[in-house]
């Protein structure tokens, strides 16, 4: 069987170094908010040349925390993506705010940038931009709409860790980047994590406290914070992942190739183009009979899976608050979509397998 993915498999090759870690972390008894937290955040701060890097629990609490940091007035609009993963609508729910979704563009998946103004009420105060499957969205025209509006941009890059435009990379175009380091994503932790980066020193200063308690000085509390950090033992396992994360992306973009290459005409393939470095969290095809292909290939011990099944706005948690709205573009990539194998554990003879099956569907 050639399966989605293997964590454990992906994980093995780091066995020693985490290891290691583990021990020392171990026996010297300090387990949250200590020097590898410390060390990871330099060091991927640095790694997306950015002044900032906060650690935090998870990719929802930075989407949360970042919105939070502004602190805007209950009812007002953040414009979101309608066909990104839920936490991105949550991360404004849970914050009083209301999600306003625009539809992405069929080729590209993300968020489609001529469809922003007309969303734009005197109630907007910010953008969450998503690097859907690990592209980058067409930031060249987000930021000047932005910035005609005053409205704030976060970034949702919990799929595009290196993901560039034009040699800059996600998180660095907006005013805060979000990330997430679930198992799955392409810098994983063996747990859960995430983290928040930005250039500017007083929002980091703040989601700094955010995410403590609201407090920087241990037992004195400036603001209502959360308890929402990433502790040593993930920080350590990521720092020693960071330094092979390069090495991951290329890894997935040499498997993306032989997909491109190789498929039949029949499928509908990831947008390539040479301003766009992407990281292929995702490798997606689409196709009107996705289901019967998904079957076709577990009957070739191949298994995909659908990134998304149900669009946000069909979620029964989410139905209420959309009714009057349809989303068609973002229902048929969802009806359409099929999410082939292409993980750091998987050998190129794997993918050569995916394709021979798929080109005989
Ligand atoms: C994974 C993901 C998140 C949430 O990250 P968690 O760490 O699971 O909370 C947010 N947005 C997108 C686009 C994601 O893929």
């Amino acid at each position: 069987m050639i399966p989605y993915d293997d964590l454990g498999l992906v994980n093995k090759s780091f066995e020693d170094d985490f290891k290691k870690e583990f021990n020392a972390i171990l026996s010297n008894g300090w387990y949250i908010l200590g020097k590898y937290l410390k060390e990871f955040e330099t060091s991927y701060a640095a790694f997306n040349k950015s002044a900032h890097c906060i650690g935090v629990a998870n990719g929802l609490d930075a989407l949360i925390l970042a919105l939070k940091n502004y602190n805007f007035n209950q009812g007002d609009e953040v414009i979101v993506p309608s066909n990104t993963f839920i936490a991105t609508i949550l991360a404004v729910l849970h914050n009083n705010l209301k999600p306003v979704l625009v539809e992405p563009d069929i080729n590209t998946y993300n968020i489609d940038p001529s469809k922003i103004e007309e969303a734009i009420t005197s109630k907007t105060k910010a953008i969450i931009v998503v690097h859907l499957y690990g592209k980058c969205c067409d930031m060249e025209k987000i930021v000047p709409i932005a910035k005609k509006h005053g409205l704030k941009i976060i970034e949702d890059t919990a799929q595009a860790h290196g993901a560039m435009y034009k040699n800059q990379l996600t998180g660095t175009f907006g005013d805060i980047g979000c990330f997430s380091f679930y198992p799955g994503k392409n810098l994983g932790a063996l747990g859960d994590g995430g983290a928040v980066i930005t250039n500017d020193d007083d929002i980091a200063k703040k989601i700094r406290q955010l995410r403590n308690y609201g407090s920087e000085i241990k037992y004195y509390n400036e603001e209502v914070g959360f308890n929402s950090r990433l502790d040593e033992m993930q920080a350590a396992f990521l720092s020693i992942k960071l330094k092979s994360l390069d090495k991951i992306t290329a890894h997935k973009r040499k498997l993306a190739n032989i997909y491109l290459e190789n498929l039949s005409d029949d499928f509908i393939t990831p947008q390539v183009h040479e301003h766009f470095f992407d990281v292929y969290h995702i490798f997606n095809i689409r196709h009107p009979k996705r289901d019967a292909i998904r079957e076709h290939l577990l009957q070739n011990n191949i298994r995909a899976e659908i990134h998304y099944p149900v669009a946000p706005n069909k979620q029964k948690a989410l139905r209420e608050i959309f009714k009057e709205k349809s989303f068609p573009i973002s229902e048929k990539i969802h009806n359409t979509t099929l999410s082939l194998p292409c993980s750091f554990c998987h050998s190129e003879e794997n993918i050569y397998k995916v394709v021979e099956a798929l080109n005989k569907f």
